[in-house]
């Protein structure tokens, strides 16, 4: 009897296992935790990425989705009133209209995002509604404010008295310069020349990406773009393979700076792809600064470009154009670590 009912659950393991499809060996290498990896890990742009890492963390810390994750600690910076650069308080374009540029994306694929979006304080929430409630991965402008008031979101007037203030500022002249922060005296004196205070305050793009312990990974990126910007200027931050891409397989990668030249070159997915071969997260945040600057050497020298990057194990990289660039790390041993990120020049503000 025992013999017979031993049988039975014999075959049918074996024939239920005849009837799966055969796992790929990527999807056999992305079960089970990661060898030699550091397990879950968030890490972001900037130094207003501690904070974010910390929220994030709540949710990856206890065995959180990285997706949930990620989603979580990009709210910090966008509800953060001081931060000029994203979400809520972001400085305005020439027209002194908010509009923010926001994307978030699954390690299996799954991706959505929204850009030149105006009157909603968190546009990572509708970018994560447009990839679980629509076919899209995209909405734009009055369309993606239509969406999210569909979705229940709350329309506010973005522009602070502060950023009011700052705009009004730069008002006096107009000077169509559009700048993206460093350490690079030019940068300082060209934001001293538009009026507004340089250094710290003026950082830009929040990217962050998690992994957990079994190396699968998210990635989300939010900003209100170039301060003083034409109207309906969209720029790396909401566009997937740009200024964020996520590959279960490999990693992901996050970019900052002028989105122009991130686009021009695909940057995030980029940074992805050179892992893909072989480079660690460093050498292939490298590789993609390198590649920017020898397209454009002329135009590029007094731009800020910076990538971060995640691999499934957990290591991570980073490299800039400029000095100045930084990025915070958070794991289970440390929740606050800010690393100064290597660069191609070394110009240093004095
Ligand atoms: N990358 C962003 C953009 O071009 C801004 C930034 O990170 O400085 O909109």
């Amino acid at each position: 009897m025992n013999n017979r009912r031993d049988f039975l659950k014999t075959s049918l393991l074996a024939t239920s296992a005849l009837a799966l499809p055969r796992l790929s060996q990527a999807a056999v290498a992305l079960s089970g935790t990661v060898p030699g990896g550091v397990g879950a890990r968030v890490v972001s742009t900037w130094d207003f990425g501690i904070p974010a890492n910390q929220a994030a963390w709540t949710v990856l810390g206890k065995g959180g989705k990285p997706l949930d994750a990620v989603e979580t600690g990009v709210l910090v910076p966008e509800a953060d009133l001081h931060n000029h650069s994203v979400g809520r308080a972001g400085y305005p374009d020439r027209d002194g209209k908010v509009t923010l540029d926001a994307s978030i994306m699954d390690g299996d694929g799954r991706c959505g995002a929204v850009a030149a979006l105006e009157h909603i304080a968190h546009p990572i929430k509708v970018a994560r509604k447009v990839m679980e409630d629509t076919p899209h991965v995209l909405l734009v402008g009055d369309g993606a404010l239509e969406f999210a008031l569909q979705e229940g979101f709350t329309k506010e007037d973005l522009l602070t008295p502060e950023s009011a203030k700052a705009w009004h500022e730069w008002l006096k002249q107009a000077k169509y310069t559009p700048v993206a922060n460093s350490e690079n005296i030019d940068y300082h004196r060209s934001l001293q020349s538009l009026g507004m205070p340089g250094g710290k305050n003026n950082h830009d793009t929040i990217g962050m990406l998690a992994v957990d312990a079994n190396g699968h990974l998210a990635g989300a990126c939010t900003t209100s773009g170039m301060a003083w910007k034409l109207h309906g200027r969209v720029g790396d931050s909401p566009l997937i393979g740009a200024g964020l891409y996520v590959d279960n397989e490999v990693g992901g990668a996050t970019s900052t700076g002028v989105g122009e030249e991130v686009i021009r070159n695909a940057g995030s997915f980029l940074v992805v792809e050179l892992m893909r071969q072989g480079r660690s997260p460093q050498e292939a945040c490298e590789e993609a600064v390198r590649r920017i600057v020898k397209k454009r050497p002329e135009a590029t020298k007094d731009m800020q470009v910076g990538f971060l990057a995640l691999r499934r194990d957990g290591e991570c990289g980073a490299f800039a154009i400029q000095k100045g660039f930084t990025y915070a790390v958070c794991d289970a041993k440390q929740q606050d670590r800010l690393v100064a990120s290597p660069s191609l020049y070394q110009t240093t503000y004095t």
